[in-house]
């Protein structure tokens, strides 16, 4: 079943001109869709009412998934914040321009997709966080983006700074250091929504980056006395609020009459990690991680009228998709210099293609990678060790099968080389060394199916001295 409508509705605006008392001429055009992409921050899969979630409250997310479609195998390219944006908003694997890892800058030769819809008369605007790069020549405002109310970095307290100070994760409002009240995730909201009336005349982009529900774990006294008693009282109140924010956003847009024409999308980054007590149920691994839980996230899009409401779509889709599917929407024809990665969504939704959007997509934060080919995975983490899955029976990558299928791991694996062999060194590092070696040690017991035994570089020295003792007494 096809999940773009068929007969659409367009919606018509219609501009007449009086040539005289009797004689009208219509000019009758289309105006191209509202955008905006709702992007939670390390939220886990299963942490919404829609996805399943029995103790999160959600209701208003829960509404836009009934009014949308749901995916149920959207990945985003990367389980890390930055990397994943850099995917997003240049609709490449972010390895093609070096932004492998956190704090890598997503260098001026890439067009943003907020540059494309500038140029072509959109109103652009983001909010929240960037992590797209400190220097001016990264900065919202040279990247497409007529208004920018947010922060630089990667995470930031939920409250007003006592003083505002000049560094990444200070507010700002287009360079300049600005101060707010309440809380930051309704900020944002009201932020997105003064926008939404401000530019409801024209068509607008908006890039509304909450931090929720990423660390530092602070929610408002109010919300926090909803959740008492709550397992994960701070998580509850957190999601609650991000809720209640993008609650806020979709009243206005249907307050100003132009919720019809205007696309939503809404997803996390990465998945859910342990820090802030998500779940990403029922996949193996967290943020950060080349298994499902790492890079599936939740994701609904709602255009009324195109778009069917209350569908799940289950086949296999990326965050790189939405750059050519919001551009063909928006009806701009011309192509960014660089070659997308993603596919446009519209044939494969409205049922003229039946096949999935993609067949294989890759991951990798060196040393970690993966690959998926329909229900087929791969995860590989060097000496700590290596996996092979079939998801369609074994959806929490628990029974390794690279044994049995030998030929079939061994040509995913050439295919896997064959996709990393064209991209250029990464322009930053990763982790420390030392935190490589822990994930080592986390990747290994994942594969093993046991809990995981070390979580910090701090731990390493007595870890290792136990591994050796253990190795000795065997023998
Ligand atoms: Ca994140």
């Amino acid at each position: 079943m096809g999940t773009f409508k068929s007969k659409q509705t367009l919606k018509i605006f219609t501009t007449c001109f009086a040539i005289s008392m009797l004689i009208f001429s219509c000019k009758t055009e289309e105006k191209p869709p509202n955008i905006i992409i709702l992007l939670a921050d390390d939220a886990g899969y299963a942490d919404f009412g829609f996805n399943g979630s029995k103790d999160l409250k959600t209701p208003n997310i829960d509404k836009l998934a009934s009014q949308g479609t749901v995916f149920t195998d959207f990945h985003v390219s990367a389980g890390v914040c930055g990397p994943s944006r850099a995917g997003l908003i240049t609709g490449r694997y972010q390895h093609r321009f070096g932004a492998e890892y956190n704090e890598n800058p997503v260098p001026k030769s890439e067009i943003m997709m907020s540059e494309v819809f500038q140029a072509n008369g959109y109103k652009t605007a983001a909010f929240g966080k960037w992590h797209l790069g400190y220097k001016e020549a990264h900065h919202p405002n040279t990247r497409g983006f007529d208004e920018f109310y947010g922060f630089i970095g990667g995470h930031r307290h939920y409250f007003p700074d006592k003083e505002v100070k000049n560094n990444g994760n200070s507010m700002q409002r287009n360079g300049e250091y600005v101060n707010f009240e309440g809380y930051l995730t309704d900020d944002l909201g009201y932020k997105a929504s003064d926008f939404i009336k401000k530019n409801k005349e024209n068509p607008f982009f908006i890039y509304l980056a909450y931090n929720a529900v990423h660390t530092p774990m602070e929610a408002t006294k109010e919300d926090m006395a909803l959740f008492k008693g709550h397992s994960r009282q701070k998580l509850a109140a957190m999601t609650w609020s991000l809720d209640r924010s993008i609650g806020h956003v979709m009243q206005t847009l249907k307050d100003e009459s132009i919720d019809d024409n205007t696309i939503v999308v809404f997803f996390s980054d990465n998945g859910g990690p342990t820090s802030n007590t998500s779940s990403n149920a029922p996949f193996k691994g967290t943020k950060g991680t080349e298994f499902e839980g790492g890079h599936r996230v939740p994701f609904i899009i709602k255009w009324n009228d195109k778009i069917k409401a209350n569908a799940k779509y289950t086949k296999l889709t990326s965050a790189l998709d939405l750059y050519p599917t919001f551009l063909k929407a928006a009806g701009i024809t011309e192509q960014p210099k660089n070659k997308l990665d993603g596919v446009a969504w519209q044939p494969y939704l409205n049922g003229e293609i039946d096949e999935a959007p993609h067949k294989q997509l890759f991951w990798r934060i060196n040393p970690w990678s993966a690959v998926r080919e329909d229900s087929l995975k791969i995860v590989r983490a060097g000496k700590f060790g290596e996996g092979f899955y079939n998801l369609s029976n074994d959806i929490g990558e628990v029974n390794n099968l690279i044994e049995e299928n030998k030929v079939t791991f061994e040509r995913l694996v050439k295919d896997y080389e064959a996709w990393e062999s064209e991209f250029p060194e990464p322009t930053g590092i990763g982790r420390s060394p030392k935190w490589e070696e822990v994930k080592g040690y986390m990747y290994q017991d994942m594969f093993n199916n046991r809990p995981i035994r070390i979580h910090s570089p701090g731990q390493l020295k007595a870890f290792k001295e136990k591994l050796k003792k253990e190795e000795e007494n065997s023998k």
